[in-house]
């Protein structure tokens, strides 16, 4: 029992004036000095020695106890996450080295004959992949692959009112070569691809073991806690198998803290009493704990698959209780010591000093961690946590020596993740962009263009914006796809920070645009990545659904462009990704037009490369489409939506943009004249009806159900479905998710194969995700089990 022979712990332990060795010495004393005592008198003695041992005894265990509770909860998360991982892994795993895999394709001669030998070479050269294991660790250079050239909206010419139309890194040649880079691109490509036979096959889908529970569809996406008023603080995006989770973590708190431990004052010929020891061995248990659940180097978001992020809610419940259970234990024992008339005696001795700056260590932490805080003193928020850290581990090491380990452990997870943080920095020059219409900061990296996965986060810091704001870190979502040009963030002005950020950018292209010198360079400090879907695999569904809000857009806009340029190679499963971002005004969104359109346009060539293919008799994959839903929500009935054509005017000199434009937008209207739209029913004009008079806002989206369930139901399905449309209304995800169900089990069902799940990602305000979670949920049993199943992964741009 390491705490029995332990005199600074026992006198804690037996409180204020009696320590272990005085007890044990004060016994024996005892029967030395009265060895013919009553029998009835050593009896006694005897058993209030032995209840103090079983005291002892079990206080000591509880830490022991907690940690098995905590190892036994961690296991069942792995387990419930280790299918997905082995997926991962396998779908990971390095091609053979005699296997050569590269996406460079021989471009033979176009016969039948030859076609075919390619297609024998290259089948048996497929493989599993997309699990990209190996990807998301740390950012790199990368080269720059050959493909179809996307804009970034920093490449982007034409648009922006006042941004700069120069790239500052291309000399004037490359500017021309830069302008004939797409046709050439796009030609090759074409040549290139019309031989292309993929490389490999999507990634197994694995159902998540928690769908398999009865009722399963109903509960896993039940957040109790989004019904109540937001003031309580309650996170209203908690699930119900989260707060299962918690609650039963509470319990096991519980238990800790009172199980067997007897908190009544001690007295003569009862045992032990004033048991306040035992509220501070749980606390200090779960130090390490907290520590873990909260760093960005996350050692637990490992094993079970999950970003620190979605960590950090745990992070703040474990620290909660380890605040409850240390208040416990200093109060209790400051009022005992006040009682007995010893308070400053025992404060002036150094256990209960240090004891007494863990505490206040402690306390700032949770002072500074008040969501009001947060928000507005971020920076303080998080010098303070550093501060704070330090201070509670030293002080709690020296206040008693069973706390050593525990601060140890903390230390060393802490420094863990310190190195971490350190491996994953590097400086990169920056482009810096302000878009102003759009209130939005691009800052685009060029030198990094690989080592993350889509959806990924990074944190960055910028040494020009001044003494103050120089090393504060701010995470932001990767906007583009690796192996493109670079590492894109889009950063919407939210306060001090971003404001100074935008304001830097925007003077810088000032003096520029004056030819008054000046650099829209910068310094950034990258700090990633981190984050992102875990072992959640895009690519293995059946149907990506990415819906993002405003400034959201970033994760959708990655993932899209992730998902369209891994296409071709055959390891996305998807037929079709609907791309559903709302703005408020069309100003936010016209930046990113260009960008979007040419995505379009590259889900499209490769459609209907794969389509037409497939009609010659090559073996193509299926094609996956891309069809962008833009919602204009903040739009006046008086004012038409101008995003489209006039982007189709801007660039009239711009010979093949505005055929790609023509060509999107031709299809649409095409797609109409020729029929293409299945004419809806009677039944189905009363139900748009009767949606139009209960809700206007659903008009769009019946429309728009109608026209998607047309394409899966008409005998002409094999058709390029990439598309772009911007409507003025607000969708309603519930019609738009269950006629996405239908299509998908149509669409498989003729195919004769199962369709392997929806993956629906929501991004940007609560009440988005709320809502798209909501549709999720609410969409009916028979349909999820039919389309394979429903996931629903949301992020959120805070803690
Ligand atoms: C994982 C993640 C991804 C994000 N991705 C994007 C993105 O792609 N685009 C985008 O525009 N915004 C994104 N954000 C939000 C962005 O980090 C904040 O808007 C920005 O840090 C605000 O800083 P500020 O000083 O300008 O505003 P402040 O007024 O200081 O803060 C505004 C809000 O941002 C929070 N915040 C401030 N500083 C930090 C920080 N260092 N770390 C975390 N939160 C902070 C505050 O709590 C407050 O709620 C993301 C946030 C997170 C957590």
């Amino acid at each position: 029992m390491p705490l029995m022979g332990d005199a600074s712990l026992a006198s804690v332990l037996y409180g204020a004036s009696i320590t272990y060795g005085t007890i044990t010495a004060a016994t024996q004393t005892v029967s030395a000095v009265i060895p013919v005592s009553t029998e009835k008198h050593v009896n006694k003695t005897e058993i209030v020695q032995q209840q103090k041992n079983d005291q002892m005894g079990m206080d000591s265990t509880m830490p022991r106890n907690l940690y098995l509770a905590f190892a036994g909860l961690l296991v069942l998360c792995m387990i419930i996450s280790h299918p997905r991982f082995l997926a991962r892994l396998f779908a990971s795993l390095p091609t053979k080295k005699n296997q050569n895999t590269s996406v460079k394709v021989k471009v033979l001669p176009y016969s039948k004959e030859s076609l075919e030998s390619v297609n024998q070479l290259q089948e048996t050269k497929r493989e599993v992949s997309g699990g990209d294991l190996s990807q998301g660790w740390f950012l790199k250079r990368g080269e720059i692959e050959n493909r179809i050239q996307i804009d970034s909206p920093l490449t982007t010419a034409g648009l922006s009112d006042t941004c700069s139309k120069k790239d500052p890194f291309a000399s004037q040649f490359e500017e021309k070569l830069r302008n004939v880079q797409p046709i050439i691109t796009k030609y090759q490509q074409q040549q290139q691809s019309e031989n292309q036979v993929p490389v490999y096959y999507p990634p197994p889908h694995i159902i998540p073991l928690l769908e398999y529970l009865p009722f399963s569809s109903k509960f896993l996406l039940f957040t109790p806690f989004s019904k109540l008023p937001a003031k309580l603080h309650l996170k209203s995006y908690l699930t119900l198998p989260q707060i299962y989770l918690i609650g039963g973590y509470l319990i096991l708190n519980c238990f800790a803290l009172i199980w067997k431990s007897d908190l009544t004052p001690s007295s003569k010929d009862k045992g032990y009493g004033s048991d306040w020891m035992r509220s501070g061995l749980v606390a200090t248990a779960q130090i390490p704990l907290t520590i873990a659940l909260g760093v960005r180097g996350n050692i637990i978001g490992l094993c079970v698959g999950k970003g620190y992020e979605r960590l950090k809610v745990y992070h703040k419940i474990v620290g909660r209780i380890v605040f409850l259970a240390s208040t416990i234990h200093g109060a209790a024992y400051m009022y005992k010591w006040s009682v007995a008339g010893t308070f400053s005696a025992y404060a002036a001795k150094p256990f209960a000093m240090w004891g007494l700056l863990a505490y206040f260590a402690l306390v700032l932490i949770v002072i500074t961690s008040l969501p009001w805080v947060r928000k507005a003193w971020h920076g303080v928020f998080e010098i303070c946590h550093f501060v704070g850290i330090v201070g509670l581990l030293v002080g709690l090491a020296l206040h008693v020596p069973v706390a050593i380990p525990f601060c140890v452990a903390g230390m060393v997870i802490y420094l863990i993740s310190i190195f971490c943080s350190v491996t994953k920095t590097r400086i990169a020059h920056a482009e810096l962009q302000a878009l102003p219409g759009a209130g939005m900061t691009i800052v685009t990296l060029p030198g990094l263009r690989t080592g993350w996965r889509a959806g990924q986060h990074v944190r960055i810091r910028i040494p020009a914006l001044g003494f103050r704001k120089a090393f504060e870190s701010h995470p932001f979502t990767i906007a583009s796809a690796p192996n493109g040009d670079g590492l894109v963030l889009m950063c919407k002005r939210a306060g001090d920070w971003t404001n100074k950020l935008h304001e830097l950018a925007l003077r810088s292209t000032e003096f520029q645009d004056r030819g008054e010198g000046g650099s829209n360079q910068a310094t950034v400090i990258v700090e990633g990545p981190y984050g992102g879907l875990g072992n959640t695999l895009a690519p293995s569904f059946s149907s990506v659904v990415l819906i993002a809000g405003g400034s959201g857009i970033t994760q959708a806009l990655s993932l899209g462009q992730d998902l369209v340029h891994r296409a071709p190679s055959g390891v996305v499963r998807a037929r079709t990704i609907d791309f559903i971002w709302m703005v408020r005004n069309e100003e936010m969104a016209k930046p990113l037009m260009p960008t979007l359109i040419e995505l379009v346009n590259e889900a499209k060539q490769w459609e209907i490369q794969c389509i037409e293919g497939r009609r010659k008799g090559l073996k193509k994959p299926n094609p996956t489409a891309l069809r962008v839903k833009i919602f204009v929500t903040r739009c006046p009935a008086s004012s038409p939506l101008t995003l489209l054509s006039s982007l189709e005017n801007d660039e009239k000199d711009d010979d093949w943009k505005i055929e790609e434009n023509k060509f999107i937008i031709q299809t649409d209207k095409h797609n109409s004249i020729r029929g293409l739209k299945r004419q809806p029913s009677a039944a189905e004009k009363e139900k748009l009806a009767y949606l139009l008079s209960r809700n206007p806002s659903s008009a769009s989206t019946a429309s728009t159900s109608t026209s998607t369930s047309s394409d899966s139901s008409s005998p002409k399905h094999n058709i390029p479905l990439s598309t772009i449309s911007v409507n003025p209304v607000r969708p309603n995800f519930n019609i738009f998710l269950s006629s996405l169900a239908d299509e998908t089990i149509s669409r498989y069902g003729r195919m004769m194969v199962n369709p392997s799940g929806i993956l629906v990602t929501a991004c940007g305000p609560e009440s988005l995700t709320d809502a798209t979670r909501q549709a999720v949920r609410n969409m009916e049993d028979y349909k999820k089990r039919g389309c394979g199943g429903i996931e629903f992964e949301d992020e959120h741009f805070g803690f």
